[in-house]
């Protein structure tokens, strides 16, 4: 693609790189593409990080006004590249061009979003207990205490959202909007992708006076950079989208160095859907219609996809199953974001298929055995007891494949549920009457997700302040926070407490004047006085 040099950025400038050559791959061809990119060596990303270790002060000093300059013009840089930015997207992941615009004005949104957030600023979450020097039998101090930014960040992008969780995605929007520099490894999927948007990201940050180390990004086919970045002395905390085997391998490497941080990985989940009885009677065909829908949106690629039903033994839980067949039988394969993805699918089908009492019931027709772009939509049958007994079942298989699973009784129902994982989401259909039958199971899949749907399918992730996106291991390193909307921010920020300081070493989100008219707590009052 012309304009992309293969080079690496920090410090506010391109570097060539001197590692392992590799190239980008058209994703519905599978053919190599200029220019040559190079793997990252450890003393590339030390330069990286290093630049980023510098900046961290001036940057966690930089006012809100102008942090969320930066991150309006990072949105507006993006904007700028136009369609060349979509035209390279397209090329190295094959997703439409419809899905990669509105994949853009979602990462812009959540940037504008973050900006609002740092210029308003009361999400630093302020609190002043004021000295009572008389108190008896002791006096009280004077403490105040506020978030404040962790330090360099290091972002690994996934390569199914090759611009809302990649170089400029909610990891990097919510990092940056913290006051903490980011290094983002980049995703080898794109890296025409993640470098258009890392030359935006930097001409953002001079355009709006943040240091220019503030950004680094640096590419990487295998895992060295990866790890050479999360042991990094310098590096405060992690953010990770991607495969469960690749977030458990980084939160294993960052709790075993000398100093231990945290990894905040967003992981693959298997999205259960419950149907129980009355919803099933009432209006099966349109739930399979939705859900067959939803197992084949954009080829299955998304951590959301539903891939788990449980369905129950009746005749409207028979035909429901049928619907499902012929609709997964009829969907068209579709090109993934890149050929190791289809490996892996390929690969995650055969070990489904040899597990014992599970049924391989619908291919998608047009399924092409040796396609290495391609993955056919799969519908796969068991009953409970498979699911309790064989782990595979009960993970994500990432592609548009979903198992469904007869049930014979509510507590059979209640069985499955027990033995599931924690999940970024399920999804229960049922009327009044069923969600009162079965209020323990509504009860125990809270305990199992971040997200609870009553009704709908679970692809679509609203950006907004309720949103919980991020459920318990293994969906994600940490249930306590969510990957989406504002309060992403709080991963990358720490309480610090400021006893009796003097009104002069108080910043202002601590003063008892209020200058930036913050939502605070005083003296256990919550308000904006
Ligand atoms: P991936 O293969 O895990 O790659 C993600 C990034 O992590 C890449 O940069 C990869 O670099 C790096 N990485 C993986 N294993 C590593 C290791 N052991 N050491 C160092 N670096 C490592 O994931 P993907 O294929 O891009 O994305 C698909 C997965 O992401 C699916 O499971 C999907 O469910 C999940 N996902 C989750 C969410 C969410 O919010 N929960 C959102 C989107 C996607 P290399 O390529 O060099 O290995």
């Amino acid at each position: 693609m012309s304009g992309l040099t293969g080079e690496h950025f920090w410090a506010g400038e391109r570097h060539r790189g001197s590692g392992q050559p590799f190239a980008a791959v058209e994703a519905a061809t599978g053919k190599k593409q200029q220019p040559i990119y190079r793997d990252a060596t450890a003393d590339e990303v030390d330069a990286a990080v290093q630049a980023a270790a510098r900046a961290a002060a001036p940057f966690a000093a930089m006012v809100p006004a102008d942090r969320a300059a930066f991150l309006r013009r990072i949105a507006d840089e993006m904007l700028e590249l136009g369609d060349a930015l979509l035209a390279c997207a397209q090329s190295e992941t094959a997703l439409p061009v419809p899905r990669l615009q509105m994949e853009r004005g979602r990462t812009m949104n959540q940037l504008r979003l973050f900006a609002d957030l740092v210029e308003q600023g009361s999400w630093v979450d302020a609190r002043i207990d004021r000295a009572q020097p008389d108190r008896e039998p002791m006096p009280k101090p004077d403490l105040r205490a506020m978030l404040v930014p962790l330090g360099p960040v290091a972002v690994f992008g996934a390569s199914n959202f090759p611009l809302a969780y990649s170089v400029a995605g909610g990891d990097t929007a919510s990092a940056l909007a913290a006051g903490c520099p980011v290094v983002i490894k980049g995703h080898p999927a794109h890296p025409g992708t993640s470098e258009l948007v890392a030359g935006a990201v930097v001409r953002a940050a001079a355009a709006t006076g943040a240091p220019a180390g503030v950004f680094g990004m640096v590419h990487g086919r295998g895992h060295e950079p990866g790890r050479c970045l999360v042991e990094h002395p310098e590096v405060t905390a992690v953010g990770f989208t991607g495969s469960a085997v690749g977030g458990q391998a980084l939160v294993r490497l960052a709790a075993m160095r000398p100093r231990p941080i945290p990894v905040f990985a967003e992981m693959g989940s298997v999205n259960p859907v419950f149907v129980l009885p009355g919803a099933m009677a009432e209006r099966s065909a349109a739930i399979a219609e939705a859900l067959a829908a939803s197992v084949t949106l954009g080829t299955g690629q998304f951590c959301t996809c539903p891939g788990m039903v449980m369905h129950d033994a009746s005749a409207a839980g028979e035909s429901f199953v049928t619907e499902l067949s012929d609709r997964l039988a009829a969907a068209a394969a579709g090109v993934m974001v890149h050929p190791q993805l289809v490996t892996n699918y390929r690969g995650a089908v055969a070990q489904v298929q040899g597990l014992s009492d599970v049924v391989s019931r619908a291919t998608g027709s047009d399924y092409d055995e040796q396609s290495a772009t391609t993955a056919e939509a799969r519908l796969f049958t068991a009953d409970v007891s498979a699911v309790i007994e064989q782990d595979r079942l009960r993970e994500e298989l990432f592609g548009p494949a979903v198992v469904a699973v007869r049930y014979g009784s509510g507590s059979e129902l209640l069985e499955v549920a027990r033995c599931l994982d924690g999940h970024l989401t399920a999804t229960i259909h049922g009327t009044d009457a069923d969600l009162q039958e079965h209020a323990e199971l509504v009860a125990l899949l809270q305990s199992k997700v971040g997200r609870l749907l009553f009704g709908g399918v679970p692809t679509g992730v609203e950006v907004c302040a309720s949103m919980q996106h991020g459920g318990p291991w293994p969906a994600s390193s940490d249930s306590r926070f969510t990957a989406v909307g504002p309060r992403a921010i709080l991963r990358w920020a720490r309480p610090v407490c400021l006893q009796n300081a003097p009104t002069e070493q108080l910043p202002a989100a601590l003063r008892d004047d209020n200058p930036m008219g913050l939502w605070r707590t005083v003296d256990g009052v919550h308000d904006r006085h």
